[in-house]
């Protein structure tokens, strides 16, 4: 391609073979990348960070994603569920140390009994904490209708990554069954589009299998699809799963953390005015990962308020970092990095996606 980063930068539209030569950069093309998605950032977001306090509610589930610890089958972990009172206690913490917000996430269940007792929960957060703290949910697939008890419960973001938006890619890392198909994950997208939440969505980086211009696909999926909110970070391998086998296929660490950097800059110029998350994953890599996102055009962050007790019982990957820490611990050691950046906390605000609200001001709903 007869291009230089420059001209692709300044140009209204970016195709998608030109996010590949964006993926594809040197370290030098790379800085000239960050410097522009970063005064994106600046422009569009601004510098604040907004912290989503993560609960693992429980790691019990129904599938089988060849990828993920907590798969079904593996049988090395303890399964917990937290208690009412344990996810009272963290929504609490959230809200004393203005979070403003809680992400609750889950192995994919759905029984009757699960999805009742998350409207429950819903419920107790919204009158235990006035309706201050803002809910996302991260539970997987489900009914339209679970979707809309949540909704009408107080859930008011959604987060379901499609994982990989090649759906050859998607049935080589997942189980060939109804429970995991490419079709079922983008129409619970779709659905929870319809059910006015906030949507999140977001994909792995150097998975085994997956090409460049995947990634570049999975990009123009999240500006195809409209998206609100991208939480995506590097794959990572997990000992105890089936695509451990495949682990000599995988990117170095530096070429997974130079990659996910690269993806949050493309997509902060992309699209300037969604929530991008600086994941755990990225920090998981490289201890200076989610700093160079937010360098680069992340503003949300997912500080973990899971009781420690349950923590090593949650290993989606290996080597998950601050698995021992307290909250308070968490919490200044992520101002830090936050602080490292440039960036300051948005404490005590929600920090909802511009571009949800966009959507509300042009009467979606
Ligand atoms: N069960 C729900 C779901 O799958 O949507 C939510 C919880 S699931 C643990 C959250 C995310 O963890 C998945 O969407 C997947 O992208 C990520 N994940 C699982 N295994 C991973 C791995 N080995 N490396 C990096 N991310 C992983
Ligand atoms: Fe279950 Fe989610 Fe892990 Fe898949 S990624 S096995 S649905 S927890």
């Amino acid at each position: 391609m007869n291009q230089t980063v420059e001209n692709i930068l300044q140009k209204k539209f970016i195709t998608r073979d030109e996010i590949q030569f964006l993926l594809s950069l040197d370290k030098k093309g790379s800085e000239t990348l960050f410097r522009l998605a970063h005064e994106v950032k600046t422009a569009r977001v601004g510098r604040k960070v907004y912290f989503r306090g993560l609960i693992e509610y429980s790691n019990i589930c129904a599938k089988n994603c060849l990828y993920c610890g907590i798969r079904m089958d593996n049988s090395r972990y303890q399964r917990y569920t937290l208690s009412d009172e344990e996810v009272l206690e963290a929504a609490r913490y959230a809200c004393d140390n203005n979070f403003a917000s809680i992400v609750i996430q889950s192995g994919e269940q759905n029984s009757k009994a699960f999805t009742d007792t998350i409207e429950n929960l819903l419920r107790k957060i919204h009158l235990e904490t006035k309706g201050e703290l803002h809910v996302t949910l991260s539970l997987g697939e489900q009914t339209e209708e679970t979707y809309k008890r949540w909704h009408d419960a107080g859930a008011h973001r959604y987060l379901l990554r499609i994982e990989v938006s090649n759906p050859e890619l998607y049935a080589r890392l997942h189980p060939n069954d109804r429970r995991h198909t490419h079709k079922a994950r983008l129409e619970a997208l779709s659905l929870l589009r319809k059910t006015a939440y906030q949507v999140g969505t977001g994909v792995m980086i150097g998975l085994p299998f997956q090409t460049i211009s995947d990634l570049a696909g999975d990009l123009c999926f999240f500006r195809d699809f409209d998206i609100d909110m991208v939480g995506m970070g590097p794959y990572i391998e997990h000992e105890d799963t089936p695509l451990y086998e495949f682990r000599n296929l995988i990117p170095s660490v530096a070429e997974r953390v130079d990659l996910s950097i690269k993806m949050v800059a493309i997509l902060r110029i992309i699209m300037p005015d969604i929530n991008i998350a600086a994941t755990t994953a990225m920090q998981t890599l490289d201890s200076r990962g989610r700093e160079k996102a937010i360098y680069a055009g992340a503003n949300v962050i997912m500080p973990n308020l899971t009781p420690v007790k349950y923590r090593d019982n949650y290993l989606l990957y290996e080597n998950k970092p601050n698995v021992k820490d307290q909250p308070d611990e968490t919490r200044k050691s992520l101002e830090k990095h936050i602080r490292a950046a440039g960036d300051e906390v948005g404490y005590g605000e929600w920090g909802d996606s511009r571009h949800f609200g966009k959507r509300i001001s042009n009467n979606e709903y």
